[in-house]
Protein backbone atom coordinates (compact mmCIF):
# COMPACT_ATOMS: atom_id res chain seq x y z
CA UNK A 1 0.00 0.00 0.00
CA UNK A 2 1.21 3.41 -0.81
CA UNK A 3 2.58 5.94 1.89
CA UNK A 4 -0.28 8.02 1.31
CA UNK A 5 -3.03 5.43 1.35
CA UNK A 6 -1.62 4.38 4.59
CA UNK A 7 -2.00 7.34 5.93
CA UNK A 8 -5.71 8.37 5.05
CA UNK A 9 -6.13 4.75 6.06
CA UNK A 10 -4.28 5.67 9.66
CA UNK A 11 -6.39 8.50 9.54
CA UNK A 12 -9.69 6.81 9.58
CA UNK A 13 -8.82 5.03 12.62
CA UNK A 14 -11.14 5.97 15.35
CA UNK A 15 -10.14 6.16 19.20
CA UNK A 16 -11.83 6.18 22.39
CA UNK A 17 -8.87 7.83 24.15
CA UNK A 18 -6.36 9.67 22.83
CA UNK A 19 -3.42 10.20 25.89
CA UNK A 20 -1.04 12.90 25.10
CA UNK A 21 2.28 11.73 26.81
CA UNK A 22 3.72 8.49 27.69
CA UNK A 23 5.70 9.21 31.30
CA UNK A 24 4.37 7.70 34.29
CA UNK A 25 1.05 9.98 34.26
CA UNK A 26 -0.10 9.15 30.66
CA UNK A 27 1.10 5.47 30.36
CA UNK A 28 -0.50 4.55 33.80
CA UNK A 29 -3.65 5.98 31.91
CA UNK A 30 -3.12 4.47 29.14
CA UNK A 31 -3.29 1.18 30.95
CA UNK A 32 -6.33 1.48 33.02
CA UNK A 33 -7.94 2.64 29.23
CA UNK A 34 -6.68 -0.50 27.74
CA UNK A 35 -7.76 -2.89 30.34
CA UNK A 36 -11.25 -1.44 30.47
CA UNK A 37 -11.14 -1.89 26.93
CA UNK A 38 -11.03 1.57 25.60
CA UNK A 39 -9.45 2.03 22.16
CA UNK A 40 -6.16 3.89 22.94
CA UNK A 41 -3.94 5.82 21.41
CA UNK A 42 -0.78 7.66 23.26
CA UNK A 43 1.03 10.29 21.85
CA UNK A 44 4.70 10.97 22.42
CA UNK A 45 6.33 14.01 21.24
CA UNK A 46 9.85 12.50 22.30
CA UNK A 47 11.84 9.58 20.28
CA UNK A 48 11.14 6.11 20.94
CA UNK A 49 12.97 3.98 23.13
CA UNK A 50 13.72 -0.09 23.50
CA UNK A 51 12.97 -1.29 26.30
CA UNK A 52 15.27 -2.24 27.90
CA UNK A 53 17.85 -0.60 25.18
CA UNK A 54 21.80 -0.03 25.01
CA UNK A 55 21.16 3.69 26.82
CA UNK A 56 20.39 2.35 29.77
CA UNK A 57 23.17 1.89 32.14
CA UNK A 58 21.45 1.90 35.51
CA UNK A 59 23.25 -1.21 36.54
CA UNK A 60 26.46 -0.29 35.50
CA UNK A 61 29.86 0.57 37.59
CA UNK A 62 31.40 3.75 37.73
CA UNK A 63 34.12 2.22 36.32
CA UNK A 64 32.55 0.52 33.13
CA UNK A 65 31.31 3.79 31.96
CA UNK A 66 33.37 6.40 29.78
CA UNK A 67 35.18 8.55 31.61
CA UNK A 68 33.98 7.10 35.09
CA UNK A 69 30.05 8.34 34.03
CA UNK A 70 31.38 12.03 34.02
CA UNK A 71 29.75 13.59 31.10
CA UNK A 72 32.27 15.69 28.76
CA UNK A 73 32.80 19.52 29.53
CA UNK A 74 32.12 19.88 25.85
CA UNK A 75 28.40 20.36 27.16
CA UNK A 76 29.38 22.67 29.54
CA UNK A 77 31.26 24.88 27.28
CA UNK A 78 28.60 24.97 24.93
CA UNK A 79 26.06 26.18 27.92
CA UNK A 80 24.11 23.23 27.36
CA UNK A 81 21.96 21.65 30.83
CA UNK A 82 22.38 25.13 32.40
CA UNK A 83 19.69 24.04 34.33
CA UNK A 84 20.70 20.74 35.41
CA UNK A 85 23.99 21.83 35.77
CA UNK A 86 23.29 24.55 38.30
CA UNK A 87 21.40 21.96 40.59
CA UNK A 88 24.10 19.09 40.51
CA UNK A 89 27.13 20.31 39.69
CA UNK A 90 28.18 17.81 37.46
CA UNK A 91 26.22 16.31 34.36
CA UNK A 92 26.47 12.37 34.52
CA UNK A 93 26.98 10.47 31.34
CA UNK A 94 25.11 7.27 32.08
CA UNK A 95 21.53 9.19 31.69
CA UNK A 96 22.18 12.59 30.33
CA UNK A 97 21.13 11.82 26.94
CA UNK A 98 17.04 11.05 29.02
CA UNK A 99 17.19 14.96 29.91
CA UNK A 100 15.66 17.32 27.70
CA UNK A 101 18.30 20.18 26.94
CA UNK A 102 17.35 23.67 27.50
CA UNK A 103 19.65 25.40 25.18
CA UNK A 104 17.35 23.28 22.17
CA UNK A 105 14.32 23.37 24.38
CA UNK A 106 14.31 26.82 26.24
CA UNK A 107 11.76 28.25 28.60
CA UNK A 108 10.93 31.57 30.51
CA UNK A 109 10.18 32.83 34.09
CA UNK A 110 9.94 36.02 36.04
CA UNK A 111 13.55 36.71 37.33
CA UNK A 112 11.72 36.82 40.82
CA UNK A 113 10.37 33.67 40.41
CA UNK A 114 13.03 31.18 38.91
CA UNK A 115 11.78 27.58 37.93
CA UNK A 116 13.87 24.55 37.00
CA UNK A 117 11.79 22.48 34.34
CA UNK A 118 13.19 19.07 34.53
CA UNK A 119 12.29 17.05 30.98
CA UNK A 120 12.82 13.94 29.57
CA UNK A 121 11.26 13.94 26.06
CA UNK A 122 11.11 10.10 24.96
CA UNK A 123 9.21 7.15 24.92
CA UNK A 124 8.10 6.45 28.88
CA UNK A 125 9.23 10.16 29.94
CA UNK A 126 10.71 11.24 33.12
CA UNK A 127 10.17 7.89 34.28
CA UNK A 128 13.97 7.25 33.26
CA UNK A 129 15.60 9.85 35.30
CA UNK A 130 13.38 9.52 38.52
CA UNK A 131 14.77 8.10 41.76
CA UNK A 132 12.56 5.40 42.44
CA UNK A 133 11.43 6.92 45.77
CA UNK A 134 7.82 6.47 46.38
CA UNK A 135 6.58 8.12 49.62
CA UNK A 136 3.55 6.55 51.40
CA UNK A 137 0.72 8.59 51.16
CA UNK A 138 -1.30 9.45 54.82
CA UNK A 139 -5.04 8.99 55.49
CA UNK A 140 -5.34 12.90 55.23
CA UNK A 141 -4.13 13.24 51.75
CA UNK A 142 -5.49 10.61 50.20
CA UNK A 143 -8.73 12.13 51.51
CA UNK A 144 -7.81 15.36 50.18
CA UNK A 145 -6.92 13.89 46.57
CA UNK A 146 -10.44 12.31 46.74
CA UNK A 147 -12.63 15.54 47.38
CA UNK A 148 -10.44 17.25 44.56
CA UNK A 149 -11.29 13.89 41.92
CA UNK A 150 -15.14 14.72 42.96
CA UNK A 151 -14.55 18.59 42.35
CA UNK A 152 -12.76 17.57 39.26
CA UNK A 153 -15.69 15.30 38.52
CA UNK A 154 -18.46 18.13 38.96
CA UNK A 155 -20.44 15.47 42.02
C1 LIG B 1 15.96 13.39 38.34
C2 LIG B 1 14.55 13.15 38.84
C3 LIG B 1 14.36 12.38 39.98
C4 LIG B 1 13.07 12.15 40.45
N1 LIG B 1 12.90 11.33 41.54
C5 LIG B 1 11.66 11.04 41.97
C6 LIG B 1 11.45 10.14 43.05
O1 LIG B 1 12.38 9.56 43.58
N2 LIG B 1 10.19 9.90 43.47
C7 LIG B 1 9.11 10.49 42.86
O2 LIG B 1 7.98 10.21 43.28
N3 LIG B 1 9.26 11.34 41.82
C8 LIG B 1 10.50 11.63 41.36
N4 LIG B 1 10.68 12.49 40.31
C9 LIG B 1 9.49 13.05 39.69
C10 LIG B 1 8.82 12.04 38.75
O3 LIG B 1 9.82 11.44 37.92
C11 LIG B 1 7.81 12.78 37.89
O4 LIG B 1 6.87 13.42 38.73
C12 LIG B 1 7.06 11.83 36.98
O5 LIG B 1 7.93 10.98 36.25
C13 LIG B 1 6.22 12.66 36.04
O6 LIG B 1 5.51 11.80 35.20
P1 LIG B 1 4.54 12.40 34.14
O7 LIG B 1 4.03 11.26 33.32
O8 LIG B 1 3.55 13.27 34.80
O9 LIG B 1 5.45 13.38 33.25
P2 LIG B 1 6.67 13.01 32.31
O10 LIG B 1 7.41 11.82 32.75
O11 LIG B 1 7.41 14.29 32.11
O12 LIG B 1 5.96 12.60 30.95
C14 LIG B 1 5.43 13.52 30.06
C15 LIG B 1 5.58 12.91 28.67
O13 LIG B 1 4.82 13.70 27.77
C16 LIG B 1 5.58 13.94 26.62
N5 LIG B 1 5.06 15.18 26.07
C17 LIG B 1 5.21 16.42 26.59
N6 LIG B 1 4.56 17.30 25.81
C18 LIG B 1 3.98 16.60 24.81
C19 LIG B 1 3.17 16.94 23.70
N7 LIG B 1 2.82 18.22 23.47
N8 LIG B 1 2.74 15.96 22.87
C20 LIG B 1 3.11 14.65 23.10
N9 LIG B 1 3.89 14.27 24.12
C21 LIG B 1 4.30 15.23 24.97
C22 LIG B 1 7.02 14.01 27.09
O14 LIG B 1 7.95 13.75 26.07
C23 LIG B 1 7.03 12.92 28.16
O15 LIG B 1 7.36 11.65 27.64
C24 LIG B 1 11.94 12.73 39.80
C25 LIG B 1 12.15 13.50 38.64
C26 LIG B 1 13.42 13.69 38.16
C27 LIG B 1 13.62 14.49 36.88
Amino acid sequence: MSQTKQAEVNSQVMFDVIVVGSGITGGWAAKEFCEKGFKTLVIERGRHLDHPSPEYNDMKAPWQLENFGIASETLQEQGRYTQLLAKKKVLKSDSIQFFADDKEYPYSYPSEKPFMWTRGYQLGGRSLTWGRQVLRWGKKILKLMQKMVMVLLGR
